[in-house]
């Protein structure tokens, strides 16, 4: 029994320093391919299209027209994007962000590679950050336990998905400070989809529940924060990312993430500090990465053992159905 459950932990912690080496072409690709639609969206809204009503006629009324230096240089800048060449998660290939001599397959495989070269480029030799094994390794051991616990089933693939997507949101926003709707819709899609299918331990009506309050929760503090203070605290990011992270765990379980959460943050920040990654105290840390290690952390423990460390936390368990 416990060979064959080491033996299937081993096989999908294989798997998952493969699907961490994935997420760190997602974690760097993701906002880039985020931003080139933002600048596409922007462009696209000012340049000219005939046929179709001016974005500025539908602003500032029928008979105004886009100012003809900006829609100009609109049109120049839509042809300086449609140059541009495809970037996606699968192109172009993974190059050295120093030098751009292309990352050769046997110089990808994970944390091997990055150890045999001794964190360098094979070409340019400078140095690769440590950070890309790192995650590799973190995925592996989610993966790992994920299997451990669950054996490899559907189960056990969706909370290794759960893990790899909290992964992605915690590094995306720890770099960029945006948690991409589209990792987090796939998140909330997948944990309403595992309790529907029964597969989560939490049952529909409390994912839907944990949705519904992880989000209005953090909507009405933003709000109320806001108008108290002047000040933003956090985004609607935030608010899909707790929506979603209750649709996985449940309603009762919302309180005590947003508790893990904070101390996630406290530790996060200490050794940031000592990292002396603060010294500009006016950059704000978001707060996704906090929420996304929380998740983390519920898993790593087991949310059953969470549930009996922190029991005040969940007053809320009748919501549970
Ligand atoms: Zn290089």
């Amino acid at each position: 029994m416990v060979v064959s459950q080491g033996f299937d932990a081993a096989l999908a912690g294989v798997l998952g320093l493969l699907v961490g080496s994935f997420l760190n072409v997602v974690v760097y690709r993701t906002p880039v391919m985020m931003y080139r639609q933002w600048l596409n969206d922007a462009v696209g809204n000012l340049a000219k299209v005939d046929g179709i009503p001016s974005l500025w006629s539908l602003v500032f009324g029928p008979k105004a027209n886009t100012p003809p230096a900006l829609e100009k240089a609109a049109d120049d800048a839509a042809k300086t994007l449609d140059a541009l060449p495809p970037f996606n998660l699968s192109r172009p290939a993974s190059r050295c962000g120093h030098c751009g001599a292309p990352i050769r397959f046997y110089q990808n495989v994970p944390v091997l590679s990055y150890l045999f070269l001794r964190g360098r480029c094979a070409s340019c030799k400078a140095s690769i950050s440590v950070r890309y094994p790192l995650v590799e390794l973190v995925t592996g051991a989610f993966f790992a336990l994920c299997a451990w616990r669950f054996g490899l089933s559907l189960t056990g693939a969706l909370w290794a998905a759960f893990a790899a997507l909290l992964i992605c949101q915690f590094l995306i926003d720890l770099d960029t400070q945006y948690l991409p709707d589209s990792i987090n819709y796939i998140l909330l899609w997948l944990g309403l989809i595992g309790a529907a299918a029964g597969l989560t331990g939490v049952s529909l009506a409390s994912a839907v529940w944990g949705a519904v309050f992880g989000y209005l929760g953090l909507w009405i503090i933003y709000h109320a924060y806001r108008l108290a203070t002047g000040k933003e605290g956090m985004g609607y990011g935030d608010f899909k990312l707790l929506a979603a992270m209750g649709a996985w765990l449940g309603a009762d379980y919302l309180i005590a993430i947003v508790l893990v959460s904070s101390l996630v943050g406290a530790v996060l920040g200490s050794i940031m500090l000592v990292a002396g990654k603060l010294a500009n105290k006016n950059i704000p840390i978001a707060f996704g990465p906090f929420l996304a290690g929380a998740g983390l952390v519920c898993l790593a423990l087991g949310p059953d053992t969470v549930r009996q460390w922190i029991p005040f936390a969940f007053p809320l368990g009748a919501l549970a159905l």
